[in-house]
């Protein structure tokens, strides 16, 4: 890593407060957000859109043929492209959240998205946030933290960003996908969602989003000041 830069890891399971606090702690440090989720939900999409059956691990690695996804950044915004196309609003749908974790167990998928991860971190400042930045992605990170909430809760904040954007799916679905996906996670042979030992455990249970971003900014201030 350039020594120059700082990358600050955050990996935790879905719905732990991740994305919303890394974006806002992102912005008041000046750091580039990157959302490494995204990476994996377009190749998810991907999948889907060619009518993969997403557990078929060999169907999902041939799928890697020819794609090329991107992140780009406008305005300190994250954009993921597939193959060119801007697929950042069709990523958010929860068949391409199973999908996504889904394609993630496949080793070539992981292979495949590495070096974009780690080429962005060793040019910029960052917060990174996924499953496996603090063990995989980036074991040199500066700062490791390890976020996490009750399943019930991080459901509920699912459920509710769901609703603001209009959809009709019942809590309980919400809650079940999660308890899924959070398995798939965290029992897959290849980078398991785990905390990495050197890295600061925050659990966001009854924490506002207000106290979880000082908390993170403070953790990365003490690391690295
Ligand atoms: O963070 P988000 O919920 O958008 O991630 C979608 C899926 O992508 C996760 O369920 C996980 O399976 C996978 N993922 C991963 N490694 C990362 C980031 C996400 O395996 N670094």
């Amino acid at each position: 890593m350039n020594n120059s830069v700082i990358n600050v890891a955050i990996d935790g399971p879905g719905g732990a407060g991740k994305s919303t606090s890394a974006r806002a702690a992102a912005k008041a440090m000046g750091y580039i957000y990157v959302d490494t989720g995204a990476l994996y939900r377009a190749v998810g999409v991907n999948a889907l859109r060619k009518n993969i059956d997403t557990k078929d691990k060999a169907a999902v690695a041939a799928s890697l043929d020819g794609i090329s996804v991107d992140l780009v950044f406008e305005n300190g915004e994250q954009k993921v492209l597939l193959n060119g196309e801007n697929v950042s609003f069709e990523i958010r749908t929860p068949p391409a959240s199973m999908a996504a974790s889904d394609v993630s167990a496949v080793p070539e998928v992981r292979a495949f998205l590495f070096d974009l991860q780690r080429d962005i971190a060793s040019r910029n400042n960052c917060i990174m946030d996924g499953r496996d930045i603090g063990t995989v992605v980036l074991p040199d990170a500066q700062v490791k933290i390890f976020l996490t909430a009750s399943a019930e809760e991080r459901a509920q904040r699912r459920y509710k960003e769901l609703q603001a954007k209009g959809s009709t799916v019942s809590f309980q679905s919400v809650l079940d996908e999660l308890i899924e996906r959070d398995y798939n996670d965290s029992h897959r042979e290849i980078a398991p969602l785990k905390p990495a030992e050197d890295s600061v455990l925050l659990d966001t249970t009854g924490v506002s989003l207000e106290k979880q971003v000082e908390k993170i900014i403070s953790i990365i201030k003490e690391k690295v000041q």
